[in-house]
């Protein structure tokens, strides 16, 4: 009954045709399904981590006599209730990001200050992974929308790029002002020299719930959600993703965001908001 009302709430799903990246029936036909198996694969997807917490639980209860087994236990407990967590976070927010009104806040954003933020939350698992960040070129750029939003979906490509390369590779972040027919864009560029992505695979990994490999995904704690939700910031902003990849090379995930060209912001009184 709560997955329905989710489901519900999700509606209208209209928008969702803007996000078919070839607009042909086929995509058309694909989107249909995939809403149609929306619910079922929350439930799915649900189910796994709930059914290792229940086998941990099982587990920490028949090693009480061992006390190092029952500290093993509870770190893994602790890991999927995370995760669970995290899947629960995740489809509220890809559920409001769908809603009519995806709650955007609209001010002036430096979009440097964005990157800067999406990479000191991602150092530590780069330290982890002995990958090493990179930020490179900047310029500056601002856009309107809702910073916290764009700063979770470049600190999304972020982790994916750190997560999806090998140890000791380098991630490297740029933003670059592009002008195309008249439109100028701001572009967060994202690149690493991981594992890449094949032809076939590029365009449904923006998909929900799709992961090329469900075992690496998990075991890096995926839901398989971050990209759906990259793809729907990035459209509530006027913007749009994309990726160019080569397996074994390495993958660049774009962010296109149209340029704000009002007058400049006002600059920052350090007074009583927030
Ligand atoms: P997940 O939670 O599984 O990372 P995402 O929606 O963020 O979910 O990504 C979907 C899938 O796309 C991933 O499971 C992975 O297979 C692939 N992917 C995403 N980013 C990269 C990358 N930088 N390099 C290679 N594969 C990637």
């Amino acid at each position: 009954a709560h997955a329905v009302e989710l489901e519900a709430r999700i509606a209208p799903f209209d928008d969702e045709r803007v996000l078919v990246l070839a607009d042909d029936e086929s995509s058309q036909r694909r989107v249909d399904a995939v809403r149609r198996d929306f619910v079922a694969n929350i439930s799915h997807e649900l189910k796994t981590p709930i059914g290792a917490v229940s086998v941990l639980a099982e587990a920490v209860e028949a090693a009480r006599d061992d006390p190092d087994a029952v500290r093993r236990f509870a770190t893994k407990l602790q890991i999927e209730t995370a995760r669970l967590a995290e899947l629960i976070n995740q489809i509220i927010d890809l559920s409001r990001l769908q809603s009519e009104d995806p709650m955007l806040a609209s001010e002036v954003i430096d979009v440097n200050e964005v990157v800067t933020d999406a990479v000191s939350r991602s150092k530590e698992l780069a330290t982890q992974r002995e990958v090493s960040l990179i930020l490179a070129r900047t310029s500056d750029a601002f856009v309107l929308g809702d910073r916290w939003q764009l700063t979770d979906a470049v600190a999304n490509l972020v982790q994916n790029a750190i997560n999806y390369s090998d140890e000791r590779a380098r991630v490297t972040i740029s933003v670059a002002l592009t002008e195309r027919a008249g439109d100028q864009n701001v572009e967060i560029k994202v690149s690493d020299n991981g594992i890449g992505i094949k032809a076939e695979e590029q365009e449904r990994i923006f998909e929900r719930f799709y992961r090329v490999d469900y075992g690496r995904s998990r075991s890096t704690g995926g839901t398989g959600l971050g990209l759906s939700i990259v793809r729907h910031i990035a459209i509530a902003h006027g913007g749009s993703v994309r990726v160019w990849s080569r397996p074994g090379q390495g993958s660049t995930f774009t962010i296109s965001l149209p340029t704000y060209l009002g007058p400049a912001p006002e600059p920052d009184s350090g007074g009583d908001d927030q």
